[in-house]
């Protein structure tokens, strides 16, 4: 790829466009950004301040078609007819992480999966921070990493990565990658074909060297038949909870163990945060911990004091002897059906919301033995109450967080669960999954 500044137009103004806005004008590219939405008053400030072009509201497809090279946000689908053309025109499009990691000289580890990217990133940072180490936080998470690049110096950096992230990843290597999982989500974006996304997955390991490491669930099937087939060359250290594993980690009989650079111990029950699919984000944590050589006494403490961020599987409160958790991060069947599956009272499930190609009949084993009753929060609720119909005792619909909370406190008894956690996306009744989090504690709260 050819790196010699030009003219570079970035497609959206939020944190991610602005950081590349930023990195490319010290850089020496001449800046243009453009947003069809309006760009927050801030943003606007900085783009003046480093004497870029913008616009909003509008994307001027001449001037963009002017581009050496392109940089958009994740959140513009590749069908939009403005990429289209930009593809026509051969001018190459890439992410903000592609375009940093031309600048970057750090050692880094990216982290993808259909869930638990937020919780391992997050972990494996306050591990690496506790042992001392210059690391910073970036992708998908916290500020932009081209922003970072241009204004901080660590030597290493934790990157939370998206699939739409990988798809325009093309050159970029990460030293360490890891793969928590793949499982349905974002089919509307590919096709609905499944290899479609779990090839964009699979790009995270994309350019490692044979030197570099690739740490990923071995128990998930769809992981296991991909390795089968492309037979990656790179060190590979899977993690289970099901199989005894030589090179990797595993938990078998309440034990974690890490067999890296010397084998490591701990309880599961000293872990943090509970639940199989924490076991699993704190094998993939740890792993990558124990390759870069963090002392065990550090690795044993971050792994026991380490506090998860909010709307997932968070408790709220309990009202009149009833527990109300919050998991409005669970935005598809997986990260839903592991809610439930550590669920151990009776529990009225708060579920639905923008569905991405959901097949809900996976979790009818789990919600006919767990859930007494169910409250769909969404627009359109006819594929749940389909499903689920004649497996609960009741079904009941709700428009607002508050109006699915007074169900909620109707419906469970003392000594039960209302668990919201929707496998679906927000954006029907919400602006985005921490509206939707939020609306429910305060609701919760005022009851
Ligand atoms: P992501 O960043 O991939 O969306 P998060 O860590 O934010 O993942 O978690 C999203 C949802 O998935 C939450 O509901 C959480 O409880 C659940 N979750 C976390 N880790 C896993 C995992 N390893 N497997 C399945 N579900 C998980």
């Amino acid at each position: 790829m050819n790196i010699q500044p030009g003219n570079i137009v970035v497609l959206g103004a939020g944190e991610s466009g602005i950081g590349t806005a930023i990195l490319a004008q010290k850089m020496g590219w001449k800046v243009w950004v453009s947003d069809a939405g309006k760009i927050k008053q801030e943003h606007q400030q900085k783009l003046n301040e480093l004497e870029a072009g913008w616009e909003q509201e509008k994307h001027s497809e001449e001037k963009i078609l002017t581009a050496d090279l392109v940089v958009k946000s994740p959140g513009i689908p590749d069908s939009a007819p403005l990429i289209l053309a930009i593809k026509a025109k051969g001018i190459s499009i890439i992410s903000e992480i592609e375009f940093g990691g031309y600048y970057c000289k750090a050692k880094t580890i990216c982290i993808t999966g259909s869930n638990g990217k937020t919780t391992t990133t997050l972990w494996l940072h306050h591990i690496l921070r506790k042992a001392g180490l210059n690391v910073g936080l970036a992708g998908n998470i916290g500020h932009s990493f081209a922003k970072q690049l241009a204004e901080n110096d660590f030597d290493l950096y934790v990157l939370e990565i998206s699939s739409f992230q990988l798809d325009d990843m093309i050159d970029f290597r990460a030293d360490i990658s890891i793969l928590t999982n793949i499982t349905p989500d974002h089919l509307d974006r590919y096709n609905y074909e499944m290899q479609n996304y779990v090839n964009s997955k699979f790009r995270v390991i994309q350019n490692q060297r044979k030197e570099d490491w690739f740490i990923y669930n071995a128990d998930d099937p769809i992981i296991a038949t991909e390795i089968e087939k492309r037979k990656p060359t790179m060190r590979c250290a899977p993690f289970s909870i099901k199989q005894e594993i030589k090179q990797g980690a595993f938990a078998s009989n309440e034990q974690l163990i890490i067999n890296i650079n010397k084998q490591f111990n701990m309880s599961i029950h000293e872990l943090a945060l509970k639940g199989k699919h924490n076991t699993q984000n704190a094998l993939a944590a740890g792993i990558a911990a124990r390759i870069l050589e963090i002392r065990k006494d550090v690795v044993r403490e971050s792994l026991q004091d380490f506090t998860n961020v909010e709307h997932r599987l968070e408790f709220v409160a309990k009202v009149n002897g009833i527990e109300f958790i919050n998991d409005s991060k669970a935005t598809n069947i997986n990260s839903a059906w592991f809610a439930l599956e550590s669920m151990d009272k009776p529990t009225v499930w708060i579920v639905g919301g923008v569905d991405k190609g959901n097949d809900y009949s996976e979790l009818l084993a789990l919600v006919k033995d767990k859930v007494k009753a169910i409250i769909c929060l969404g627009t359109d609720n006819q594929k749940i109450i389909e499903t689920f119909q004649g497996s609960v005792e009741k079904i009941v619909e709700a428009k607002s967080a508050g109006e699915a909370v007074a169900f909620g406190y109707r419906l469970a008894s003392k000594e039960e669960t209302v668990l919201l956690s929707p496998a679906c996306a927000s954006f029907d009744l919400f602006e985005n999954y921490e509206d939707r989090g939020n609306q429910f504690k305060n609701a919760v709260r005022s009851l």
